[in-house]
């Protein structure tokens, strides 16, 4: 579908008028020549507006979330995302909260001016596992904003009609933006893949961050009790805040982290620190026996642990490997006492449906902790990687200052 092209561009901060699609936008673009840490990655170009297809909406980005798939696709690591997609640029970003600006000639449930949250999954919707199983089985299943190329560090951004979510009418911009990939990811790792049940714990790492702060929170609404692992105080009482039954300080424990090649002397460090960490654990959680669940995403430095320490019939939910991705671990320890290894990645539709239900109803809180400016925008990112943030972190697009909760206020 061709866009109503009757405007060139417009300044950021500023609005063309509803429904108008201006020929080109402001947009954070990473390029392959530009791989690295995000200030090195992350540029401010103008690029062409893209065009709707059939299915599809142009949204107008109010705000936009930063989550760490924008560090990897700056990095290029472990994969280039611009190979994958092959356009020209990638503009990362997949969080948003905006204004449903333009849609394409199938979509029936959305209009121009409706105000949205986007989750980030997209699928074929033809396929068996779209239509009758779970849409994460789709072979064509992607992730908006990371393998797809126009994502939400833009005025306007190309989404799947099924994309659109309804936005809390009393939440700013910026913190609807925040929430929704690292809540989603943490909802189908806990209810739909671990199945937590209402009395069992649940060793969280990063209990801070961005998924563990929703891990803590759903861990409580299901009744499970959660301990949270942190790496400061202050992240210990943001942990608290969200949920968290007790803490851990990681750092309170040298040579827990696994480093490949170790030596028997190493390893054997490691096992101490892991059999303290345990212990550590059941205090916390008041229980006499490791956790029902542990809740994996920093990989190759906690996962032996992960697998160490988990109940017999335990099970290690995981959706990432940030610390490296080869894992090694003691398969004994998992066959001997039954657990099990569970992989999980984002969320389909309607379980981002049911966790979104759960911020609009206010029970689970957005972990929003800073604001960026739409020109810190790289280092917001460079924060990230940093680990200098807790919870989430947002920027401002569209949204000319923080603070604004509807298209009206700014018309
Ligand atoms: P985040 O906000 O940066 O939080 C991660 C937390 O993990 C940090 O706050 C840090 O807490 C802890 N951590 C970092 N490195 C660690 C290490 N080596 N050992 C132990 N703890 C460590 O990031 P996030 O948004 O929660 O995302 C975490 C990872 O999950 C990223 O790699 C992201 O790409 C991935 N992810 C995957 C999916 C998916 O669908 N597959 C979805 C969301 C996120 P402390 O320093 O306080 O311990």
């Amino acid at each position: 579908m061709s866009a109503d092209r009757t405007v060139d561009l417009v300044p950021i901060g500023t609005l063309p008028p509803l429904g108008v699609v201006p020929k080109t936008m402001h947009a954070w673009t990473i390029r392959t020549d530009r791989h690295g840490e995000p200030l090195k990655s992350f540029r401010e170009e103008v690029v062409d507006t893209p065009v709707l297809g059939p299915n599809e909406v142009l949204v107008l980005s109010m705000a936009a979330g930063v989550n760490y798939n924008g560090v990897w696709a700056g990095l290029g690591k472990p994969v280039s995302v611009l190979d994958a997609h092959k356009h020209p640029f990638h503009i990362g970003g997949s969080d948003c909260a905006g204004v449903v600006w333009k849609v394409g000639n199938a979509v029936k449930r959305w209009k121009v001016g409706d105000e949205v949250v986007l989750h980030c999954n997209q699928t074929c919707g033809e396929c068996p596992s779209c239509n009758g199983y779970d849409p994460m089985g789709c072979d064509n299943q992607k992730i908006w904003g990371y393998e797809t190329p126009y994502g939400s560090f833009a005025q306007f951004t190309l989404v799947q009609a099924q994309q659109l979510m309804p936005k809390g009418k009393d939440m700013t911009w910026e913190e609807a933006a925040s929430y929704s990939l690292d809540l989603c990811t943490a909802y189908r790792m806990l209810v739909d893949r671990a199945k937590l049940r209402p009395g069992e714990t649940v060793l969280v790492w990063g209990g801070a961050g961005g998924l563990g702060t929703f891990a803590c929170q759903i861990a409580r609404l299901v009744g499970a009790v959660p301990v949270a692992v942190v790496s400061s105080a202050e992240k210990a009482a943001m942990a608290m805040r969200f949920g968290a039954a007790g803490t851990i300080n990681r750092k309170d424990f040298p040579g827990l982290a696994y480093t490949p090649n170790e030596t028997p002397e190493r390893k054997k460090q490691r096992l101490d620190a892991a059999k303290a960490f345990g212990k550590a654990f059941m205090k916390a959680a008041d229980t006499g026996r490791g956790p029902d669940v542990v809740f994996e995403h920093p990989g190759q430095e906690t996962f032996p642990t992960s697998v160490f320490m988990a109940a017999r019939l335990g099970r290690i939910v995981i959706c990432a490997a940030t610390s490296g991705f080869d894992l090694a671990f003691d398969v004994r320890h998992l066959w001997m006492r039954q657990k099990q290894i569970i992989g999980s990645h984002f969320a389909h539709a309607e379980e981002c449906w049911r966790a979104n239900d759960l911020i609009l109803k206010g029970q689970i809180k957005p972990c929003m902790t800073a604001v960026y400016a739409y020109a810190d925008i790289a280092r917001a990112h460079d924060d990230m990687l940093n680990n200098r943030h807790m919870g989430k972190l947002s920027c401002l697009v569209s949204a000319p200052r923080t603070g604004l909760k509807t298209l009206s206020e700014m018309l």
